[in-house]
């Protein structure tokens, strides 16, 4: 069954964005977008390839000098504009999200609502290019530094948040006056195309904003990197492909920024405020059905407090209910697809043939499909599987500790460094965990502190650049220097 003519589907333009047109792809091949919570097909998008890639990127270099030279404040404007549509269309747009992504609608509404929030963060940046005058040596010269656009971007998106990981990119490419080919995962470029459709109504001028749907990534990043027109990729997704892009760049030297995977520590000590950490824990483990880069991926609980801490987070997980983003009340939603579910099972699997104990979950929800139970694991260990993979799912295995140099220790046995969360009231120690953990971003007392105003990204293996606060511009910023002789 096919529902692509229902709902705010109707109105949707089942097309690519290219120089303010929407079109079909040349060979007019197309591919389905379905619904991961029952399999319906929500309708079908063209499947871009090389020519189309081409035509955006012609369409993007085109546009980017009168982009640029349009004043920040008309940059900032449109920014915001889109922004105000967004938020006007929020359940619209979170429907749309649901559908082809599971999240449950509440979850959805707030992306679509943390989404709008880069553009509008950002526009305010775009008011705010400043440059930079430094003493010369000499008295005979002045040297005065100019922030320039980069150019055209290209942008890779993945599925977990099909619109706020497309923001927080747009957001600062636009305001720096860089125009933007961007590619939506290929489960979820409906989130990408409602955007398109609010760029092109709040007035952005053609090429500014092009959308390229397509279901193999490899001629779209052939194209992209083939063209030394391209200067930058922006990407979010897995350090696989972060790798394999980064290393792809080298020919044409393009500028690369990269949000990768996670493997976040959630550290509960035995002083902390255990309401709070419980329902922290629960926050940042199973939002997005646990498919998220920052969410707790494994949980240390100081061993005092290990039996408390489990028996009222497993009765906490217990009263999660699974099922259709859509219904009310529904706080996991389906995993994306069916491989996602295999990675869920076979880390599930491992930690219990290593002795670990499920008391809460542990298998597929009766509903069939890619839904998982929310699952609590105790006695787990790093060296499951479980601990040193991101297993993007609700599976959250309880690890316990005895002192603090121990656990930061663990927490930075890993190759990731994205998040990194901890509860505790101790003053000392929270200055000594901010410094000490490894990750980009630490939450203390605080499961989800993601924002438009904070500088998000990671380092080892999470990425390199930074998406959001007052830098997060810099990535799409060239700096140059001009030495005047007077
Ligand atoms: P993925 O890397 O498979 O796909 C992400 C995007 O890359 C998709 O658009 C896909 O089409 C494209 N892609 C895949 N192979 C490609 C190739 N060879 N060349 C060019 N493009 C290619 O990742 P995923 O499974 O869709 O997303 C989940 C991953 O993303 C997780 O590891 C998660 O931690 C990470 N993630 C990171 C952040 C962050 O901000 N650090 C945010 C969200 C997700």
């Amino acid at each position: 069954m096919t529902v692509a003519g229902e709902g705010p589907l109707a109105t949707l333009p089942f097309r690519l964005l290219i120089n303010g047109e929407w079109r079909e792809a040349e060979s007019g091949a197309t591919f389905a977008v379905v619904n991961p919570a029952n399999g319906t097909v929500l309708g079908y998008v063209p499947d871009a390839g090389v020519a189309e890639t081409r035509l955006a990127i012609a369409a993007a270099v085109a546009a980017q000098p009168g982009w640029a030279a349009t004043p920040a404040g008309e940059r900032a404007a449109l920014l915001r504009r889109v922004a105000g549509l967004m938020l006007e269309r929020q359940q619209e747009l979170a429907t749309i999200m649901t559908l082809e992504q599971g999240k449950p609608l509440a979850e959805a509404r707030g992306e679509i609502a943390y989404a709008a929030s880069f553009l509008s963060w950002f526009a305010g940046e775009a008011e705010r290019i400043y440059g930079m005058t430094i003493p010369a040596s000499t008295n005979a010269k002045r040297i005065m530094v100019l922030r320039q656009p980069v150019g055209v971007v290209a942008m890779i998106t993945p599925w977990n948040f099909p619109s706020a990981m497309i923001t927080r990119k747009l957001g600062p490419a636009l305001a720096a006056g860089c125009t933007v080919i961007a590619k939506p995962a290929e489960q979820t470029p409906l989130s990408a195309l409602a955007l398109g459709q609010l760029f092109t109504e709040a007035g952005a001028p053609p090429g500014v904003v092009n959308i390229i749907t397509c279901q193999n990534p490899r001629p779209f990043a052939d194209t992209i990197f083939a063209d030394t027109r391209v200067r930058k990729i922006s990407f979010t997704g897995s350090t696989e492909v972060g790798k394999e892009l980064m290393r792809r760049s080298a020919d044409t030297l393009k500028r690369v920024s990269l949000e990768l995977g996670g493997n976040a520590p959630f550290i509960v000590f035995a002083d902390a405020d255990l309401d709070a950490a419980v329902r922290g824990a629960i926050a940042s483990k199973f939002r997005n059905a646990g498919q998220t880069c920052v969410c707790a991926n494994r949980i240390f609980v100081q061993r005092p407090i290990y039996a408390e801490f489990a028996e009222r987070f497993a009765a906490e997980v217990a009263r999660l209910t699974v099922g259709d983003g859509l219904q009310p009340g529904v706080n996991i939603g389906p995993l994306i697809d069916e491989q996602a579910r295999r990675k869920v099972e076979r880390h599930v699997h491992d930690a219990l043939t290593a002795g670990a104990r499920v008391v809460v979950g542990g298998g597929p929800a009766p509903l069939g499909g890619n839904f998982w139970l929310p699952t609590v694991l105790l006695d787990a260990r790093s060296d499951m599987l479980v601990a040193r993979e991101e297993t993007f799912g609700p599976v959250a295995p309880l690890i316990p500790f005895d002192d603090e140099a121990e656990v930061i220790r663990m927490a930075n046995d890993t190759p990731y460094g994205l998040a990194a969360y901890a509860f505790t009231r101790d003053v000392g120690r929270v200055w000594r965990l901010a410094e000490g953990l490894e990750y980009g971003i630490i939450g203390i007392n605080d499961p989800i502190p993601s924002t438009a105003q904070a500088p998000f990204g990671g380092v080892k293996q999470s990425g390199i650049g930074r998406e959001g606060g007052p830098t997060g511009i810099d990535e799409y910023l060239d700096i140059k220097y001009v030495s005047i002789g007077i």
